[in-house]
């Protein structure tokens, strides 16, 4: 597999420092275990997330100075409302300060106690803001994305034969808002088929049902549906992604990821009549602030301006998605297994294929994370059953369907050679992985996401 050469140069750096190996070892285990209780000073390749730990272009930069700080509508926001016209063909937009923000103002417009919520996979703030509303959240992806090594394509798909089973099931009256996850991130950020989308629309408008989109990473989405689904080699990821938006009612963004900004989300209704505009409007000056700024600051709105654009030419994506794909064949080369095939936004380990003899009550993925900070100074994370943490009515732990560990890939930050020195890590680690025998056990944890305040040790 040929890595993709970067479509830019670089003007800004950040000098990186690697710390020995004894000096990691101690790092970590003064931080309990716990990756993100790392400073990430004494980190050498960040893979902890995606989400805001882009690197914006100098255009973005230069879009930063001209920035509208007015309370109260600033030439910012309009830029941002056109550009958003212009690619999602939505005519309201509303920003907010992160993808969260907007799950907070929209999803108590549709859901209350008694109501459901169904998705080809619900992101974990997502399923909290369902939650949080009084609703239900229920998981509903076609089975294949339930097999890392199953290679299908468009894994990420709603089972729309489950979804319609589970309308009936509930009543189509009492289910408050289906809502599409593009790029499915919790399933390993597989991409959704236009068809797919099309279908839930369909199902939607039979049973009046609001449908949304959660579009973290509608740009790679988009660019694996001009890859992989006929019909669309020939139409530009512009057209590709207008069409994707129009078969929804409303969407939430988090702009962390394919707005390639640090800082900012947005929600979107599609008919610009529609009474919940108002709503949406009421919960962000409750919450977040006056609706041409949304917590934002006149900047940031000039930054994701430019960056929206930047996530749809054509070869970024190309050149985002094969670095991701080739680290992945890095990774077949040695035999090493992870969800296949790779999403757009990073590789997911199978960490219980690296070390079948570790129980998942011992945290295998947790064990891989921790092996790839120690062998290399790289960070991940667990996206398993030490992620997943207790029954909350037994206290007892819960035993995840995957064990991965995340390497998420920033997006214009690092360059193959640091993909390089990923591989080679995780080919030492799987040379001597039955050397580790045990994985860890908790000392003390936190009632909820224990995952990220956790501390642990490692079983002799
Ligand atoms: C990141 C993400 C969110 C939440 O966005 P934040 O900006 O982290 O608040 C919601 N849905 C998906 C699919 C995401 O990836």
């Amino acid at each position: 597999m040929k890595y993709i050469p970067e479509p830019f140069k670089i003007k800004s750096v950040e000098p990186l420092k690697v710390l020995t190996r004894s000096e990691r070892e101690q790092k970590i285990m003064d931080a309990g275990y716990n990756l993100f209780g790392l400073s990430s000073k004494d980190v050498y390749i960040d893979l902890l997330t995606d989400s805001g730990t882009g690197a914006m272009s100098a255009q973005q930069w230069g879009a930063v100075m001209v920035g509208d700080e007015s309370y109260a509508g600033a030439s910012s926001f309009y830029k941002l409302r056109d550009t958003c016209k212009d690619i999602f063909g939505y005519g309201y937009v509303q920003p907010v300060h992160q993808g969260r923000a907007g799950e907070k103002v929209l999803m108590p417009i549709f859901l209350s106690p008694g109501k459901y919520s169904i998705s080809n996979m619900f992101f974990d703030t997502t399923r909290a803001h369902v939650e949080l509303a009084g609703g239900r959240a229920i998981d509903c992806v076609n089975p294949a994305a339930r097999n890392p090594r199953t290679r299908a394509s468009f894994k990420g798909n709603m089972d729309t034969a489950r979804l319609v089973e589970i309308i009936k099931e509930k009543g189509a009256a009492n289910v408050g808002v289906i809502v599409m996850t593009v790029t499915n991130n919790s399933a390993g950020g597989v991409p959704v088929s236009m068809a797919n989308i099309r279908e839930t629309a369909d199902i939607c408008r039979q049973y009046k049902i609001p449908y949304m989109l959660d579009a973290a990473r509608f740009a790679e989405n988009a660019f694996f549906i001009k890859r992989e689904e006929s019909g669309y080699e020939d139409k530009s990821i512009l057209e590709i992604v207008r069409e994707m938006f129009s078969y929804v009612d409303v969407f939430a963004m988090s702009c962390k990821k394919d707005g390639i900004v640090n800082i900012g989300g947005l929600v979107g209704v599609r008919d610009t009549n529609s009474n919940i505009i108002q709503k949406i409007k009421a919960n962000t000056i409750s919450y977040e602030g006056f609706y041409t700024y949304g917590g934002l600051s006149g900047r940031d709105l000039e930054a994701l301006s430019v960056g929206l654009y930047e996530a749809i030419d054509e070869n970024y994506l190309r050149y985002r998605i094969g670095q991701v794909e080739y680290l992945a064949a890095r990774l077949d080369s040695a035999g090493i297994a992870y969800q296949s095939p790779v999403g757009g936004h990073g590789v997911f380990l199978d960490a219980a294929d690296m070390f079948p003899h570790i129980p998942y009550t011992e945290y295998p993925a947790q064990v891989l994370a921790l092996e790839l900070y120690k062998e290399a100074g790289i960070r991940a994370c667990d996206i398993g059953s030490y992620m997943l943490g207790n029954d909350p009515d037994t206290g007892k732990q819960l035993q995840s369907e995957f064990e991965f560990t995340r390497l998420a890939i920033p997006r214009r930050v690092y360059t193959q050679a640091h993909m390089d020195v990923v591989a080679d890590a995780l080919i030492n680690i799987k040379a001597r992985a039955g050397e580790i025998k045990r994985g860890y056990k908790i000392l003390w944890e936190p009632d909820v996401l224990r995952h990220f305040q956790a501390q642990l040790e490692p079983i002799k």
